[in-house]
């Protein structure tokens, strides 16, 4: 609508309020763009969405903090894995970065020890629920339009009876409205690639649900983190591991972990939805990637359990933490995407398809972190990809 102002848009929601999902339930970390392949999506958009996001904060006056990020190696190939950061890093033009030697750890975060560390002084925190609300009163002040409680069910060519389809070939429909339109961009989170398949596109990637639980430090330990602290990621795992993170109310994350969801949406164990447990029991591709990740899957469900011993994880960082001093917090769900072949997919994906509907569409088909702090650049290319894509 920027660069278009005489375009009519609409926003539809399937929930009575925006960023219900994944952008509510998230770390809240505004990342630097450290550890993504140099080249990949994700490296160029995280950098350049990490710039245009506080940019936006400080013009928006979204509170926010640039409370940096500790990533702490725990042994010897954890410590060269810190040197690889700091190439891949720099690569990626992330800025400021440095290698802190052990006895300097402690000056970054007073109670963390470790054997190596890279500190990254322009990660920062911020809530992007808070951010969605914002971009959203541009939106609507640009003449945009967002429709709640606006559920997809489906895409339908609209009919020359109407008179519509020249103007208007595809109607958006839902429980007992439709909005006809030009074109459609998807951005379904959880639901992306069931938004894909209603416009005739590839199912795949399938989505995955991964719960992500957190643990919350009691008020008493607060004191013990003021900056996000991280392990360093192990490689042959998607996730960044169970870190310290600081809230913009004052509040200590610790997490997430990493666990298969048994709904889309589902924010505890006891949160079952039979048509997602059905759809994923038949999709060949998770029994591949639950046999690859077997143990580490296993160990995952336990700490999830009885989480005294995802704090034991915790104290190598920061041993003052006990499990008296946590209870457990809220969770989200990791919308992960996997190939046909059980494969996680890594960096961000949009496409389009072919036919009468698919031809108008682009989705936004796995958006994982750090697609929050990347959301900003994400627009500009996603922008530049609809202007091509349809010659507007
Ligand atoms: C545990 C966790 C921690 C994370 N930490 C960070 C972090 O610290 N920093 C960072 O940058 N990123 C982080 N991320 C990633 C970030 O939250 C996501 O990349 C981002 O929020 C994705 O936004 P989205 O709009 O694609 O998805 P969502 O926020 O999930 O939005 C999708 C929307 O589509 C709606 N929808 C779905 N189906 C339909 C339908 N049929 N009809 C209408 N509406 C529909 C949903 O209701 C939802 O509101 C984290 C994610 C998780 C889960």
């Amino acid at each position: 609508m920027m660069r278009h102002p005489n375009m009519k848009m609409a926003i539809v929601e399937k929930e009575n309020a925006l960023a219900m999902h994944q952008t509510m339930h998230n770390s809240g970390v505004v990342h630097a763009g450290i550890y993504y392949t140099p080249g990949s999506m994700k490296a160029k958009l995280c950098v350049e969405g990490l710039k245009l996001s506080y940019e936006y904060f400080c013009k928006n006056n979204i509170p926010h903090k640039k409370v940096g990020k500790l990533i702490v190696a725990q042994n010897p190939a954890q410590v060269k894995r810190i040197d690889d950061l700091f190439d891949r890093g720099t690569k990626n033009n992330v800025p400021d970065l440095q290698i802190v030697e052990k006895d300097c750890i402690s000056k970054y975060e007073p109670k963390c020890q470790g054997e190596k560390a890279l500190w990254s002084p322009w990660t920062g925190i911020v809530d992007w629920a808070v951010v969605c609300r914002a971009f959203a009163n541009d939106f609507q002040r640009m003449g945009g339009e967002i429709f709640l409680n606006f559920e997809v069910t489906g895409f339908a060519e609209t009919t020359e009876s109407r008179g519509q389809s020249q103007l208007a070939p595809i109607s958006v429909q839902s429980k007992n409205r439709c909005i006809p339109t030009r074109y459609v961009l998807t951005c379904a989170g959880l639901h992306s690639d069931r938004l894909a398949a209603m416009t005739g596109c590839d199912p795949s990637p399938r989505i995955v649900p991964f719960r992500g639980e957190y643990l919350l430090l009691n008020d008493s330990k607060k004191h013990l983190c003021t900056t996000n602290v991280y392990p360093v990621p192990d490689p042959r795992f998607p996730f960044l591991g169970v870190h310290f993170t600081p809230r913009i109310n004052g509040d200590i994350w610790l997490g997430p972990n990493a666990v298969l969801a048994f709904a889309r949406e589902g924010y505890s164990w006891f949160h079952i939805n039979l048509r997602d447990c059905i759809e994923m029991a038949k999709f060949p591709g998770l029994y591949k990637l639950c046999w690859r990740y077997f143990v580490p899957g296993c160990k995952e469900v336990l700490k999830s359990i009885f989480y005294p011993l995802a704090v034991r994880d915790l104290q190598k960082f920061i041993p003052e933490v006990s499990y008296r001093d946590v209870k457990r917090g809220p969770a989200g769900v990791r919308a992960q995407a996997l190939d046909k072949t059980g494969k996680l997919v890594d960096d961000f994906v949009f496409d389009g398809g072919t036919g009468k509907i698919g031809s108008r569409v682009v989705h936004c088909r796995n958006a994982p972190s750090p697609a929050a702090t990347s959301s900003m650049a994400i627009a500009k290319f996603i922008a530049d990809k609809l202007e091509k894509d349809f010659k507007f």
